[in-house]
């Protein structure tokens, strides 16, 4: 499926319409951002639109412009299934695939409304109308904010659609410093600035907010829960149950724990394991040649060539060992 060309997009918005928007499950900063900063555009255009996140998110992320109106599904799935139904166009944000919609996946099928995606993540599976897909983009907020301006709009950018946008750009790109940096996005970030989003004080709401559980649970993993192995190239971070119930650990307070595994020099290959109900979740993190979503393709995931992430149904023994086996292949061929 071909890119839909910018005139559809304004035909199909040239008269009011209502709009349900949503993201990935466990919503990142860009999920949620790229989300609320279209958000503020649509509503300023005139459109009915509502924002649902098919799960909660973490608090740090809570600061955003609009956060009140955002539906999270599990709290009010009435409400985020209405909303599905009665929107004419769902706009499907920072994911290709509606497996990652988690239980709103069918509310989604099921609706009668057209659908756009917007996302920068690898291999788009094509279940939407309509796209606007780039995976050179650091992340769907530069997307976003790429098409305001084909649309003809930049000069409707304001602090309400530039501050999230900023945080999406900003936690995709890991603070700027991720190979997805580029001139795009620095011209991108010095709009948002001079239309009102404040980099200190977004920095400060998402990275200088922590409880102190979470500060301890950072020394503790990192003491205690990583395993090094020099000869696969591989350092990987296992959280266990017991781990999540010492630290009262929250939606959110792992992340960047992984980003620590990659820092240690002669390591290609970070990994973090997290034990969820019947589950293992993994996140995968990587650089020179070696391809994190490769790796997350054996683990029924996907994602960026370097951040992807993936799951298994299994306990930690049993994830640990199939994590293992599948290194010894995959890192001797990267
Ligand atoms: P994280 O490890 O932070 O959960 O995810 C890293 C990156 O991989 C994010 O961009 C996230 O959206 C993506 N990702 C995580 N899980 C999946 C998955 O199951 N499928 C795909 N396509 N992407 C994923
Ligand atoms: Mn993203």
């Amino acid at each position: 499926m071909g890119q839909t060309p910018i005139e559809t997009f304004r035909e199909l918005l040239a008269r009011p319409r209502r709009i349900a928007i949503t993201m990935h499950l466990k919503p990142d900063g860009d999920a949620l951002g790229s989300s609320l900063g279209l958000y503020h555009y649509l509503v300023k255009k005139g459109h009915r639109a509502s924002v649902i996140s098919p799960t909660d998110y973490p608090d740090f992320l809570k600061w955003m412009p609009g956060n009140e109106a955002v539906v999270v599904g599990p709290d009010d799935p009435e409400k985020a299934r209405w909303d599905f139904e009665s929107a004419d166009l769902i706009f499907c944000l920072d994911f290709n695939e509606l497996s990652r919609l988690g239980e709103f996946e069918k509310a989604v099928q099921d609706s009668e409304a057209e659908t756009v995606m917007i996302d920068h993540h690898l291999e788009p599976v094509g279940f939407e109308t309509y796209r606007y897909w780039d995976d050179t983009a650091s992340s769907t907020a530069e997307l976003i904010h790429r098409w305001i301006v084909e649309m003809g709009d930049a000069s409707l950018l304001d602090a309400d659609i530039a501050a999230p946008l900023y945080a999406g750009v900003m936690t995709d790109t890991g603070s700027f410093r991720f190979t997805n940096t580029s001139p795009a996005v620095h011209r991108m970030v010095a709009d948002l600035l001079e239309a009102g989003a404040d980099p200190h004080a977004i920095h400060e709401q998402i990275f200088a907010n922590s409880t102190l559980d979470r500060v301890r649970l950072t020394g503790h993993v990192l003491s205690n829960c990583l395993t090094v192995l020099p000869e696969l190239r591989t350092a990987y971070l296992r959280l266990d149950k017991e781990v999540f119930r010492q630290f009262n650990v929250r939606t959110g307070d792992t992340e960047g724990l992984v980003n620590y595994a990659l820092s240690i020099k002669g390591i290609d290959l970070g990994i973090m394991m997290s034990a969820q109900d019947d589950m293992v979740k993994f996140s995968f993190r990587s650089r020179n040649e070696v391809s994190a979503s490769e790796l997350a393709g054996h683990f029924n995931g996907g994602g960026h060539f370097y951040a992807a992430g993936g799951r298994i149904k299994a306990d930690m023994d049993t994830a640990e060992k199939q994590l293992l086996e599948t290194l010894k292949d995959f890192m001797a061929g990267s």
